[in-house]
């Protein structure tokens, strides 16, 4: 199953439709214009949609924390009254807990095809899948988009091997992996009667940006999938729960949340197949796409590669990021902006009404200055603050 699978469908924002060079004092729910690939950069651009700007007045801009001396102010407790509350919450409910009451489970068998796996993640609109090993009857792993950017990288070294690219089934990927020299993806699963908070903990620790549920049955002594929880999923839990989110107001500056240092970035002009490389060797699902200017367009997604592979065609990899963007499909829903002086409380607002993987950091005149990934949020609600709160091999973040 996917994050996709989970989701209740969101609410289109009440904001009004605007471009992207427009006044940002309106939060905007539109479609990415279907676009010509003769005009791939400026048709590419994608819509913005700002998380803040409809749904309350900024939160007071105060770039310089308090010193210890001065008394602590109401927002400095608030914001800890808020992060105390979702902790409470996480400490409070299983992973079960997150699971919809209804959902639906694919799990594909690792002797499919990668091609037919691609067809199946299409058609269903999913994203990622636990994998089943049907000569074990067991869990064998989770196909994530980060298989099929190995795929793609495996073929652009060795294109001699193309012509049995059809053979490729999905338990050679360990093979792939390895002719790449790239750790398999980190992985960490749970019980579904874990404590979701302690659960959340072991997945930041090892990066890995999904949980699957894996339960044991000790009559057949086998493991079996229940679900896969994701990040999304998580944060759209809480925001639906946890009323205090509203009382994180402090600015993203503020707490210094997000990344603004060494932002990889690519122009409309890059090709596919440099981005993938960079994704991969970075270890992000992202890159946002910009201007000579730093002036952001649009933001070039890991799974883009899943619509472009879906043809089968892997001579589309030569196909500039432009005309990549150009091929997305009419629906998408557009990216999601933010500015410095935001708080957690409006991202997590949108988060409650549209499925946001990740916020763009821009200014008035849409400068790209950070990018805040959910798995930035979820560090700062389970880790920073915390006393005893340091999770080992974590990054810092923060300019
Ligand atoms: P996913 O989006 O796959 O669910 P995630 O939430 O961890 O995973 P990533 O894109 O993998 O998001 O981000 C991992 C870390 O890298 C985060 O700290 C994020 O701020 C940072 N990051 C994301 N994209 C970029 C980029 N293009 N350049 C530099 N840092 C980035």
């Amino acid at each position: 199953m996917s994050e996709d699978s989970e989701v209740t469908p969101a609410a289109p924002l009440n904001g009004q439709t605007t471009g992207p060079h427009h006044h940002r004092s309106h939060s905007q729910h539109t479609t990415t214009p279907p676009s010509s690939s003769s005009h791939a950069t400026q048709d590419a651009s994608a819509s913005f949609l700002r998380p803040s700007d409809l749904l309350r007045p900024k939160a007071p801009t105060a770039s310089i924390p308090p010193k210890r001396s001065q008394p602590e102010r109401q927002i400095d407790r608030d914001e800890r009254a808020g992060l105390q509350a979702c902790r409470d919450f996480l400490r409070a409910r299983k992973c079960y807990d997150v699971l919809p009451l209804s959902f639906r489970l694919i799990e594909l068998d690792v002797g499919l095809t990668v091609k037919e796996s691609l067809q199946i993640m299409v058609q269903c609109g999913i994203v990622s899948a636990p994998l089943w090993d049907s000569s074990t009857s067991t869990y064998a792993g989770l196909l994530t988009v980060t298989d099929y950017l190995n795929v793609v990288r495996y073929y652009n070294l060795h294109a001699d091997k193309l012509k049995d690219v059809d053979k490729l089934i999905l338990s050679d990927l360990k093979d792939v992996e390895k002719v790449l020299n790239v750790r398999p993806p980190e992985t960490v699963s749970a019980s579904p009667e874990a404590i979701l908070y302690d659960a959340l903990r072991k997945q930041l620790v090892s990066r890995a940006r999904r949980i699957p549920l894996v339960s044991y049955d000790s009559d057949t002594q086998r493991t079996m999938v229940t679900s896969v929880i994701t990040q999304y999923r998580i944060l759209k839990f809480i925001s639906m729960n946890v009323k205090e989110t509203d009382m994180l107001r402090k600015p993203l500056e503020m707490i210094k949340l997000g990344t603004y240092s060494d932002i990889v970035r690519c122009s409309m002009d890059s090709s596919v197949l440099d981005v993938v490389d960079i994704m991969v060797t970075k270890n992000i699902s992202s890159v946002p796409v910009v201007t000579t200017e730093g002036v952001l367009l649009n933001v070039f997604e890991a799974v883009d590669v899943i619509e472009i592979l879906k043809s089968g065609d892997y001579g589309n990899l030569t196909w500039t990021v432009g005309r990549a963007l150009s091929a997305r499909a009419p629906n998408h829903p557009g990216i999601y902006c933010c500015s410095i002086d935001d708080g957690l409380d409006s991202i997590f607002e949108t988060i409650r009404k549209s499925r946001v993987h990740r916020v763009m950091i821009v200014d008035d005149s849409n400068y790209l200055k950070g990018i805040l990934s959910l798995s930035d949020i979820l560090h700062y609600l389970l880790v920073d603050g915390e006393e005893h709160g340091h999770v080992e091999g974590m990054k810092t973040f923060g300019a």
